[in-house]
């Protein structure tokens, strides 16, 4: 068992133990042996540099893309708040900590007639937003993506392009290890009225179609290759994945306190009493049904993370 005396001194917020459930929209998942709070990027950086080699890290957003397993996560878990929710604009480019939420980047943006619409009903942080390439109506995080500033796993703090990010959909190339402290985003210039209104219209379409109020995690798959919904090239899917599992007859299907959404059979939700356990037994189902019918094998888009149990005592 990792204990104090074998991590480095910082200035943030360094916990043993620490349930992850609350920290992840499914609320399901075991403890951090250790969760790291950094102070700011210097603390990160020093932390990392000084950290041994072979404790693993992992890094958290605000765990909207996350299935943390029942056993919780072994070494260390970073997890940026307060002080990495900074943002501020120079011209037509944001300049956001990777702690900020996704909607306030939004609206803040809006207010200035800078557009970031998308953004705004997307529930992750800007840390997550860019590791997933995240995206909605027509628009992703590669549309806008400028740089981001990361602190790798032996301390070093760097400045990456979009070449580095390799975005692809709901995809980047981004090293699991690497911690995004900071992102430029390039927006358009738009009336603040239409782009209110437009935040206006995907909050309704959102409400309308998707179960946004159950303990979720977005859409449970991707859409496999060859259906599109921008037409881009990097973005070419031939089915959606909800209507793959509508016509498998998987709406709705339940495992112990998991199910497939009834309102969006591509969300998976938690009812309350559901398991991480559950929760991947339902999608491993989901997949295998799914590629019994129609020969496709649906890809996570969840994120699973951890260890299945917890390590055993003594
Ligand atoms: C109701 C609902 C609707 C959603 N709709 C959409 C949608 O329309 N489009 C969409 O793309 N997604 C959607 N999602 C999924 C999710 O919100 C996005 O993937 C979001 O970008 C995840 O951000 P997060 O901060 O929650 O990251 P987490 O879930 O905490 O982590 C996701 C991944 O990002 C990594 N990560 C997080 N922060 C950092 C960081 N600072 N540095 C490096 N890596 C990091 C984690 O290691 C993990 O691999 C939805 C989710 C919910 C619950």
């Amino acid at each position: 068992m990792l204990t104090r005396a074998g991590l480095p001194s910082c200035r943030g917020r360094l916990s043993p133990g620490v349930p992850l459930a609350n920290f992840s929209w499914m609320r399901v998942g075991g403890p951090a042996d250790w969760l790291f709070q950094p102070a700011d990027t210097r603390d990160l950086a020093r932390f990392l540099r000084l950290l041994d080699s072979n404790v693993p890290v992992f890094v958290m957003g605000v765990g909207s893309n996350l299935i943390i397993r029942d056993g919780g996560i072994r070494g260390v878990v970073i997890r940026l708040g307060r002080p990495f929710m900074t943002m501020r604009f120079e011209g037509q480019t944001a300049v956001v900590g990777a702690g900020m939420l996704d909607a306030r980047v939004a609206t803040e943006a809006a207010t200035r007639g800078l557009d970031l619409a998308f953004l705004r009903t997307i529930p992750g942080s800007m840390g997550g937003a860019v590791k997933m390439n995240a995206g909605c109506y027509g628009s992703c995080i590669a549309d806008h993506f400028e740089t981001a500033t990361v602190v790798t796993r032996d301390g070093s703090i760097e400045k990456l392009d979009r070449h580095q990010l390799g975005f692809a959909y709901r995809h980047s190339e981004l090293q699991a290890d690497m911690v995004i402290t900071e992102v430029e985003l390039r927006c358009e210039r738009r009336s603040t009225a239409a782009i209110e209104s437009c935040m206006e219209s995907y909050l309704v379409a959102r409400n309308q179609t998707q179960p946004i109020g159950e303990r979720t995690a977005g859409s449970t798959f991707r859409n496999p290759a060859g259906y599109s919904s921008t037409g881009r090239e990097d973005d070419s899917h031939e089915f959606k994945a909800w209507s793959l599992i509508d016509r498998a007859g998987l709406r709705g299907q339940r495992r112990g306190g998991a199910q497939m959404s009834p309102k969006h059979p591509n969300f998976m939700i938690n009812l309350g009493t559901a398991s991480a356990t559950d929760m991947e037994a339902l999608g491993e189902c989901v997949r295998q049904s799914v590629f019994r019918k129609f020969s496709v094998m649906l890809e996570w888009e969840i994120v699973r993370a951890g260890e299945s149990y917890p390590p055993a005592a003594g």
